[in-house]
């Protein structure tokens, strides 16, 4: 038999795992030392072994938890501190002691573990945020931000009049981490005559999604005597908004006095792109000159063909030159030929630089008239689509990372060595489960399905959410006892016994499905899953999920079949 240090750093991740699992009889020094170090296994099946016997260690495992948190390893500090804040209640005080020592290394941590016990922290972590040590004090007020309690937002509001910059953007940082808890104070300190106050009040509000918050940046923005740069740090952030709502108020900043308002406001509709379009074109009949001006702009920027009639009208009629002139220009930006005779009468407008403009759009149509017979179709059509996911990357990767953020780690659930991944979190949000139907529906773009098949039973939450974003029907894959006969069932492996899925018969025959759930595993329902939808005369056009297991290959149960998943572990 090999020796237990031999195994602890065997290729084989059960070797390691057995040798894990054989120290939990002694809760010695030496056994403690060697748990520590297993903390940082990369395999999630080892370090969690070694988690939970720590956690049952109790107080003999405290010290050298404690030191551990100064470990070389990233990985051994973070899981001695999930660690640390499992072990409950009996050591909170202790932990509250060790806070306001100043060692800083610890420091961190030691914030990091007692934040999780809520309310409880808050008033230790505030303590430490009054006496004036710095390390100390930006510690303790990220950790506010992560008890996900309402006591929090009090304390961290004063921290925004603090002198230094650093305190207040992390502050800044921990509010928005608290998301909707804090979204009230926040929003009275958003109109407390404080510049100051009111600047991160906005980024703050910019920065926390939901309708709460939107609202009040909105009203904010409408006011009067809004200083010029709060429009335009509100207005910055309303690119990420992706709501209809702010549409009309950022047509309105449209016509602004000031002109950097006025550009902003153009930029961030460009941003928003499809969602502004009809209201943009209902814009053009505004009163107001620089509305209809920047409105044409945005349009032509935007390449909306649906609006090349009233731009032409206005390119003939309009009252104010400076509007002509950048119908001129959009037409051209357009590169629309059939606009060619309206730019050509342009040429003979009162204004020099209308017809200036109509000389620059006419080119411009001439280039792209040359430039499209030069390239084929085909070509044009893949360009164009690399373009528009490039833009969309940067917005996925920014939604992919919040969403990632509200999963939550259950260790030993629902059975020992499980690490749960818990969606809740997510769906609670009030973007969650829209942002993943949207990630979702871009990655089956151009696919043909007729029906969206989720598995029970968070498979039904994220499907039925896809389905109706992309108007599809939706069909259950419910456990063994639950649909009305007649059925077709289908049994499968469990790491522990058998499971059975059941699927109405005939509901999917001769369509194409998608088939959901939340987490793929071991892969096993999965594949039970598509043998189902085979076995009743479907076809199974791809397997999307939330969240992959990447280290339980899942995904070779399932040969043949398209796999995607948004998040990897
Ligand atoms: P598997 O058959 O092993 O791929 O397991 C997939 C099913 O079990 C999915 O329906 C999941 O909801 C659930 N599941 C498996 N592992 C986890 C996990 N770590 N966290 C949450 N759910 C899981």
């Amino acid at each position: 038999m090999k020796d237990l240090m031999d195994s602890l750093k065997d290729m084989d991740y059960r070797v390691r795992r057995d040798a894990v699992l054989s120290l939990k009889g002694t809760a010695s020094k030496e056994n403690t030392a060697l748990l520590i170090e297993s903390l940082g296994d990369d395999n999630e099946t080892v370090s969690s072994e070694a988690i939970k016997i720590l956690k049952n260690f109790g107080e003999a495992a405290l010290p050298h938890l404690i030191g551990a948190l100064k470990h070389s390893s990233y990985t051994v500090r973070r899981n001695a501190a999930q660690v640390l804040a499992g072990m409950g209640n009996a050591y909170l005080q202790t932990l509250l002691d060790l806070a306001k020592t100043n060692d800083d290394d610890i420091q961190f941590w030691i914030s990091e573990v007692i934040s999780q016990f809520g309310s409880r922290s808050v008033k230790t972590l505030v303590e430490i945020i009054e006496a004036d040590d710095m390390p100390a004090k930006l510690c303790a007020i990220s950790a506010l931000g992560r008890t996900r309690v309402k006591e929090a937002v009090r304390p961290l509001l004063h921290c925004l009049d603090e002198e230094q910059w650093t305190i207040r953007k992390t502050a800044a940082q921990a509010l928005i981490q608290l998301g909707q808890l804090a979204v009230d104070e926040v929003i009275r300190v958003l109109n407390c005559g404080v510049t100051d106050r009111e600047f991160w009040a906005i980024q703050i509000l910019g920065e926390i999604s939901g309708s709460k918050a939107r609202k009040s940046l909105i009203s904010k923005l409408l006011s009067e005597n809004i200083p010029v740069d709060q429009k335009q740090v509100i207005l910055q952030s309303m690119r990420n908004m992706e709501s209809v709502e702010v549409v009309e108020p950022l047509i309105q900043m449209l016509g602004d006095k000031n002109w950097f308002v006025r550009k902003q406001a153009a930029d961030t509709l460009w941003e928003l792109g499809e969602m502004g379009q009809e209201h943009l074109i209902r814009a053009l009949r505004s009163k107001n000159t620089d509305i209809r001006y920047w409105s044409v702009k945005v349009l032509g920027d935007l390449q909306c063909l649906d609006a090349v009639p009233q731009i032409c009208q206005i390119l003939k009629n309009d009252s104010s030159w400076s509007v002509r002139a950048s119908a001129a220009l959009a037409l051209g930006e357009m590169g629309y030929e059939d606009a060619t005779l309206d730019l050509v009468d342009a040429l003979r407008d009162s204004s020099e630089y209308v017809k200036k403009n109509a000389m620059v759009a006419l080119n411009r149509i001439g280039e792209i008239k040359q430039a499209k017979s030069q390239i084929s179709e085909e070509w044009v059509q893949g360009f164009t689509r690399q373009v528009f996911s490039d833009l969309q990357s940067s917005r996925t990767r920014g939604a992919l990372a919040r969403l990632k953020e509200m999963i939550r780690d259950v260790p030993d659930f629902p059975k020992p060595g499980v690490m749960f991944k818990d969606i809740g979190p997510l769906l609670a949000s009030p973007n969650g489960l829209s942002d993943v139907s949207k990630l979702f529906a871009a990655s089956l773009k151009g696919r043909d399905i007729d029906l969206i098949v989720g598995i029970e039973s968070r498979g039904f939450l994220l499907g039925a959410a896809l389905a109706q974003l992309l108007k599809t029907g939706f069909v259950p894959l419910r456990k063994k006892g639950k649909l009305p006969p007649p059925v077709l069932s289908q049994k499968y492996g469990l790491e522990y016994g058998e499971d059975e899925l059941e699927l109405s018969e005939g509901i999917v025959r001769n369509k194409s499905v998608i088939i959901i759930d939340d987490v793929l595993a071991t892969g096993g329902t999965a594949k039970a899953a598509c043998d189902l939808i085979l076995l009743s005369g479907g076809k199974v056009e791809g397997f999307l999920c939330l969240i992959e297991l990447d280290f339980l290959d899942g995904r070779a149960k399932l040969p043949g079949v398209s796999v995607e998943s948004l998040i990897h572990y």
